[in-house]
């Protein structure tokens, strides 16, 4: 942290505010320039900037330590490598995830996975506990539907990935699960990141709608606090004032990430467009962009299904797009599995 001083800060001041800092276990580091008075905290917990700023004679804090560091490309320089199934997020891998949005019957499931499994896909996605805006929108199935998912993809010999909503749902979850999936909407959920600390399976968290790449890191450093470090990001677009797109796919997270963190950072290109004829454009450009994974919303037939059939691609399609990534990731050293 910087404090800088107010150009006429006194002495006083000056030592109150290196008194308070060293009384959080910081040692002070004080610059005194012709105007004004720089004082650098490095060491000590994380405190609160504000509580420095209202000190008498303080003009401004910055922040220069983030909130996050086992998460942080400092603390490890390699990158971290997730793996499940033989498929590799991370490194030189870009691991496909696809299946659709929810689980709606052991047909459905049955189906879509075939179709998947025949294209080489090893991880299947299909969520149980569905976080839906309206109450009167199909919750999903629960763990009736984590039962269909893990059948059919044992049947494939299949991965499954699936939406975790609350802390109650960890049992449940680690007994047909093998990716835990942390929603946009619970990315700040903390006390269940917590949790997310002491089980010893990987984790997708999906950033939230209204959420900082730094926030996203910070989410992820709450789960790897706890023990957990096979932590997978995902972007999945934000809310922005555009509308036509369902969200704003913020591709320019794959860089950012990869410089701050070592984790594996996905990309959601289903929820970051909402729209099927956007999924394939975005997707190539994921890749392009470097990106460790995606995970795509794929359905058997999409105009029946339950949610967010406009933006599932047709299994026909979703084969199309593997062979274009297959093209792609070459040219960034990358490898699609
Ligand atoms: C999902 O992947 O099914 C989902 C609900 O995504 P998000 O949390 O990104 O909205
Ligand atoms: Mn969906």
């Amino acid at each position: 942290m910087l404090i800088i001083m107010n150009a006429n800060a006194t002495d006083n001041q000056i030592q109150n505010v290196v008194n308070f800092i060293k009384s959080k276990n910081f040692d002070a580091h004080i610059s005194k320039g012709e105007i004004q008075t720089v004082i650098g905290a490095v060491g000590g917990k994380i405190i609160d900037p504000r509580d420095i700023e209202l000190l008498d004679g303080v003009k401004e804090v910055i922040r220069i330590s983030s909130g996050y560091k086992l998460a942080s490309r400092q603390f490890k320089q390699e990158d971290t490598i997730v793996e499940v199934n033989g498929v590799k997020f991370g490194g030189d891998n870009t691991g496909l995830i696809a299946g659709p949005c929810t689980i709606e019957s052991y047909e459905q499931m049955d189906e879509t996975a075939k179709k998947l499994s025949d294209m080489g896909i090893k991880i299947l996605r299909g969520g149980a506990f569905k976080p839906r805006t309206s109450p009167y929108a199909f919750q999903g199935l629960g763990e009736e539907g984590l039962k269909i998912i893990k059948k059919v993809a044992d049947k494939y010999g299949m991965a499954v990935t699936s939406e975790i909503m609350e802390i109650s749902q960890i049992p449940v979850c680690l007994k047909y699960v093998d990716i835990l999936q942390v929603g946009a909407r619970n990315m700040q959920n903390f006390n269940l990141l917590r949790e997310l600390g002491h089980i010893n399976k990987p984790v997708i968290i999906k950033r939230g709608l209204a959420n900082t790449i730094e926030e996203l890191l910070m989410a992820a450093e709450y789960v790897m606090s706890g023990g957990n470090r096979n932590v997978i990001l995902c972007e999945r677009g934000i809310r922005t004032f555009e509308r036509i797109t369902r969200n704003t796919l913020d591709l320019s997270a794959i860089p950012v990430v990869k410089k701050l963190s070592h984790l594996p950072i996905i990309i959601d290109p289903s929820h970051g467009t909402g729209l099927r004829d956007k999924v394939a454009p975005m997707s190539r450009a994921a890749v392009a962009a470097g990106c460790d994974g995606l995970i795509v919303e794929v359905h058997n037939e999409p105009e029946s299904a339950l949610c967010d059939g406009a933006q599932s691609l047709y299994p026909e399609q979703f084969k199309a797009l593997k062979s274009d990534l297959e093209k792609i990731a070459p040219i960034v050293g990358k490898k699609i599995l």
